[in-house]
């Protein structure tokens, strides 16, 4: 990432709005700005290690659901440059291998951390997963709040959005699709 220009970008922006860039305060600003979208950016300085994201795998004679649910993630609009934030919510039926849970939150932050729509990004998680594993199935569920809807335009404050991408078992049975469902909305005090 060429960290030189992106200051002098926002320095321009600062410029197009009017803004005095030598006030005290923000003299030092495009500097952060840029540092802040390097790291919120950074899965794209990644991009060599996507098929390595799940390259330590087990051989288990498992075959039911493995779910983690609730895993937190930010990621950027790449029509606005807003944040949105939320919950994924990640599931396989093993084959004959299994990954570290930590692995599968590792592919959630590796797609969310670059210019993004959440519909992509969910089927990007899906599709890593059933390339790398190939489960019986896999589901993904990403539930988030946009900030380009609730703080402009129509300011649709509290408004959710949910996108979700099965394959496999998850899309074929009925039975499978619902015990998932079921486990990412049961609450904690339920
Ligand atoms: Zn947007």
């Amino acid at each position: 990432m060429d960290l030189k220009k992106m200051e002098q970008g926002f320095r321009m922006m600062l410029e197009g709005m009017g803004e005095d860039i030598h006030r005290e305060g923000l003299l030092d600003t495009p500097r952060r700005v840029a540092k802040m979208y390097e790291e919120l950016l950074s899965g794209l300085e990644d991009q060599s290690s996507e098929d390595d994201l799940l390259k330590t795998q087990f051989t288990e004679a498992y075959d039911e659901m493995i779910l983690l649910k609730d895993i937190p993630f930010v990621s950027l609009c790449e029509h606005h440059f807003l944040p949105f934030i939320g919950k994924a919510h990640v599931a396989y039926i093993p084959g004959d291998r299994i990954v570290g849970l930590s692995k599968l939150a590792r592919v959630v932050e590796f797609y969310a951390r670059r210019p993004q729509v959440q519909e992509r990004m969910t089927r990007q998680i899906a599709e890593l997963i059933q390339k790398q594993l190939n489960p019986k199935g896999v589901a993904v569920v990403l539930e988030s709040s946009h900030t380009c809807m609730t703080i402009r335009g129509i300011k649709k404050q509290g408004a959710t959005m949910f996108t979700s991408q099965l394959f496999g078992l998850f899309k074929k049975s009925e039975k499978t699709r619902s015990e998932f469902m079921s486990l990412i909305h049961r609450r904690d005090h339920e």
